[in-house]
């Protein structure tokens, strides 16, 4: 059985996530366990796009500070790291992110040396999925210790990014956008990031789950309420148990079925042992998830036969649309360009990847259903509401929202 911790926190205060993040690594051995004096720690943050840490996007600074303190006092060097999606004039925003964020100033408050992967050299490895070389950020494969911190977030083209998924960002700038156009499937490029994981091999994750994101995630959805720091040195488990909180069987998220498929952690909830708060009471039953996760929701023999029917594409609000240029920049096929004042995109082209929705500043990338059918279908099965949302409406972990 693996060890996962499920520990409550209600808010990003500092010494409440403080104490939250003490517990839950209390509960599977302490810091100590996996952090030995003079260790270098590299704190693998979610620094996905420039967006402050109220949008839920990017990993939150005061679990990075909690982390970073926790691994002082067991004697450890931390060092905070990550390389952003997409470009902006040729290069990846990981450095306007980490101030928006505030990373920068988490990690400075932290006394860690903050490490932007995309001009810190890489180290080629050997993957077993598509693609053959991998490029990975040095400092992610020098450190001592690497502990993957990831938001809890939906993930509009793989359903859920989580502990497994986070280390995509050990890939600096664009050669991200290099690995969806060598690997365009779905299934491929789940290969690619557990090859990714593999190779970065983190010996804990401490996933920030105070406020996650649903819906259109992991930028273009709204931030929610959960109320969780979750925590395992597996990886796998951390993501299963944080997908079967939200409603989504874990064997449905690509990276989880593939990284148990290949031995790299667990992800069947029967070999799981929580700890911490009981699952039942912290689940969430109105959890939205994105507009793909539709398909998984219909038996297989339905998917297959309509599969053009029920897929969403991506398509541009012209009226949130800010004309930006962000998402032209950063498409990995160049299947979009700006036709006056907003971009258009060739379907012809286009690889289905989201990074354009993912990327987007303006949330102005939405996901269609092209066919009536699959809209009116995306309609019974309840994804795409529009919820009303204030902040901490109730106490956190509650399902009646
Ligand atoms: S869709 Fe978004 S990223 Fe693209 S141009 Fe418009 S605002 Fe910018
Ligand atoms: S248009 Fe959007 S979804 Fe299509 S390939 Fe480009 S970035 Fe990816």
């Amino acid at each position: 059985m693996t060890k996962v911790s499920v520990v409550r926190c209600p808010e990003y205060e500092q010494e409440r996530v403080n104490e939250a993040v003490r517990r839950s690594l209390d509960l599977i051995g302490g810091m100590e366990r996996f952090v030995k004096p003079g260790q270098r720690v590299l704190l693998k943050v979610n620094a996905l796009t420039m967006k402050p840490p109220e949008a839920a996007v990017t990993t939150h600074p005061c679990m990075i500070k909690a982390v970073a303190g926790e691994v002082r006092r067991v004697g450890g060097i931390p060092m905070v790291g990550d390389s952003s999606g997409g470009m902006v004039a040729g290069q990846a925003p990981t450095r306007q992110t980490f101030m928006m964020a505030g990373i920068a100033k988490a990690a400075e408050e932290s006394d860690a040396e903050l490490v932007n992967f995309d001009i810190s050299g890489v180290t080629a490895v050997s993957g077993s999925g598509p693609i053959k070389t991998l490029h990975i950020a040095r400092p992610v494969l020098e450190a001592d210790v690497v502990i993957s911190m990831p938001k809890l977030k939906t993930h509009s083209a793989t359903v859920f990014t989580g502990a497994v998924k986070n280390m995509f960002g050990s890939i600096p700038g664009h050669r991200k956008s290099e690995y969806h156009r060598m690997a365009p499937r779905l299934k491929d490029f789940a290969e690619v990031l557990v090859d990714i994981f593999a190779a970065t091999k983190p010996a804990l994750a401490v996933m920030d789950g105070i406020v996650g994101m649903e819906g259109n995630g992991p930028s273009a959805g709204s931030p929610r309420d959960i109320g969780l720091v979750i925590a395992s040195e597996d990886c796998v488990a951390v993501d299963a148990v944080a997908s079967l909180i939200i409603g989504l069987e874990p064997s449905k998220v690509y990276t989880t079925a593939i990284a148990q498929n290949r031995g790299l952690g667990i992800g069947d909830p029967a070999r799981l042992e929580i700890t911490g708060e009981q699952l039942d009471k912290v689940r969430i039953t109105n959890f939205d998830l994105p507009s793909n996760a539709l398909l998984d929701t219909l038996p297989g023999f339905l998917v297959r036969g309509m599969l053009g029917m029920l897929k969403a594409r991506p398509e541009i609000n012209e009226r949130v649309c800010a004309g930006c240029s962000f998402c032209v920049e950063s498409c990995p096929v160049q299947a979009m360009k700006m036709a006056g004042k907003t971009p258009e995109i060739d379907y012809q082209k286009c690889i289905s990847c989201l990074c354009c929705q993912e990327l987007c500043p303006q949330k102005a990338v939405e996901m269609r259903q092209v066919n009536p059918f699959g809209r009116a279908l995306a309609g019974i099965v309840g994804h795409n509401k529009k919820r009303k949302r204030a902040r901490y409406p109730q106490s956190p972990g509650s399902d009646e929202k």
